[in-house]
């Protein structure tokens, strides 16, 4: 396995097809500002037509979109937004010079923080330094902490969660609280908050949040997609690397992986995807395609009698969303939105000043039409409380400095301390 992505590595690199970026020299980020919904529809048919890559969803009136274009699409779909009267700007000139930027950034931060006995969390660490932290949670909370590895994915890396429980996962009166992170490999803050939240409840429980442990079961998942993680750290030309990593030479003999976030078996490749392989909204030759989703499904599955709360975690711009990503609402939609609204509002307490406000809603309804997504497949297969989470990129995009991680794990442990207090409440009730 490792020969084949080796040589797709190369073929990636040669070919204009997916999201390498060669150097990244001559991509921008341009920031939108939406008057309307017709204005959120162009920018998804963008997406479809000419592989717009959106890096933030907009609100109109409320939020800009933020958008990388290539040299090959700019004119294009700049020439588009001038011709519907849409008001854009340039956000970032040079990604090139961000992306090095940042790569110094996060090689000084690890210097630094590992001569200071750094930990996991407060660093973007490498799918082994994740391994090594969990394995090593479990092999000193045995009573508490059980690692499992759930499988291979494409490439063949071990794919683990931990399961945390004061009785093994035994009583059936506790809800269970599922969280994952980094489906989307060049969304790298989103793995800290689920390695704090691990520390939080293992190493560093605190009084006000034993109830926490006591009284809630934990899936923590904090690399659902490893083989495009790695390929990310690769060198800056992969670091905006989203899908997985998967090929398929029936499909296509130059592009590689699949959106995984597309690629859930929920009204799959309907809307809101491509159909051509090289695009970041393919979302497979069929639903259940790639072995991440397959593992996240099977997590799901086995534990839908008494799972509450699935989050699924991304970044960026600061969004707590909730099915169906077709217009419709699920029957709990009004507990989905208290309880969505209760974890922006009190992270937003605490947020910073580059970060957007926390914003609350259906996913098709604030933005547009997808499908196959993950967050739709936990609702729709009966998890109460099914969420994708849309953490701060406070104005860097993907490419969040390390300096930030410490507040983004303590902001979001807050937002996810909440969801399983409600979520618990709503168990005990029977809701
Ligand atoms: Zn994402």
């Amino acid at each position: 396995m490792y020969v084949i992505s080796i040589v797709c590595v190369l073929i990636a690199a040669v070919t204009a097809g997916g999201a390498d970026l060669e150097s990244g020299a001559g991509y921008s980020v341009h920031g939108i500002k939406l008057r309307s919904r017709s204005d959120q529809q162009l920018i998804s048919e963008l997406q479809q037509s000419v592989d717009l890559d959106i890096w933030q969803y907009g609100l109109p009136e409320g939020q800009d979109t933020l958008v990388m274009l290539s040299p090959e699409n700019r004119v294009e779909v700049l020439d588009e937004l001038d011709a519907k009267g849409i008001e854009h700007y340039l956000h970032l000139a040079d990604v090139k010079q961000a992306l090095e930027t940042h790569a110094e950034e996060v090689k000084q931060w690890k210097q630094q923080s590992r001569s200071g006995g750094a930990v996991p969390f407060n660093d973007y660490p490498r799918y082994a330094e994740v391994d090594a932290y969990m394995e090593s949670i479990a092999a000193q909370y045995p009573n508490l902490v059980t690692i499992v590895n759930a499988g291979k994915s494409f490439e063949g890396r071990d794919i683990k969660y931990l399961k945390i429980s004061t009785t093994n996962f035994a009583d059936a009166s506790k809800p269970i609280y599922f969280m994952d992170a980094m489906m989307h490999a060049r969304e790298w803050v989103t793995t800290p908050p689920t390695l704090y939240s691990i520390h939080r409840l293992v190493e560093n429980l605190r009084d006000q949040d034993k109830d926490l442990l006591e009284d809630v079961d934990w899936i923590i998942l904090p690399i659902a997609n490893p083989d495009g993680y790695e390929y990310t750290h690769i060198n800056s030309s992969t670091r905006m690397w989203r899908k997985t990593r998967s090929v398929n030479p029936e499909i296509s003999e130059n592009c590689i992986g699949v959106d995984p976030n597309r690629n859930f078996d929920t009204h799959w490749n309907t809307t809101g995807v491509s159909p051509n392989p090289c695009a970041e909204t393919f979302p497979g030759n069929e639903a259940f395609s790639e072995p991440e989703t397959r593992i996240v499904r099977d997590i799901l599955l086995e534990h839908l009698d008494r799972m509450q709360v699935y989050m699924n975690i991304h970044s960026h711009g600061n969004w707590v969303l909730y099915g169906f990503d077709n217009y419709t609402l699920p029957p709990n939609y009004i507990h989905l939105h208290l309880v969505g609204a209760s974890m922006g509002s009190v992270m937003d307490t605490m947020k910073l000043p580059q970060a957007d406000w926390y914003k609350v809603g259906n996913s098709a309804m604030v933005f547009y039409e997808t499908s196959g997504s993950a967050q739709d497949y936990g609702q729709l297969v009966g998890v109460p409380l099914s969420y994708t989470l849309e953490l701060p990129g406070y104005g860097y995009g993907f490419l969040v400095p390390p300096q930030f991680i410490d507040h983004i794990n303590k902001e979001t442990w807050e937002g996810i301390a909440v969801t399983a207090r409600m979520a618990r409440i709503y168990h005990q009730s029977g809701l």
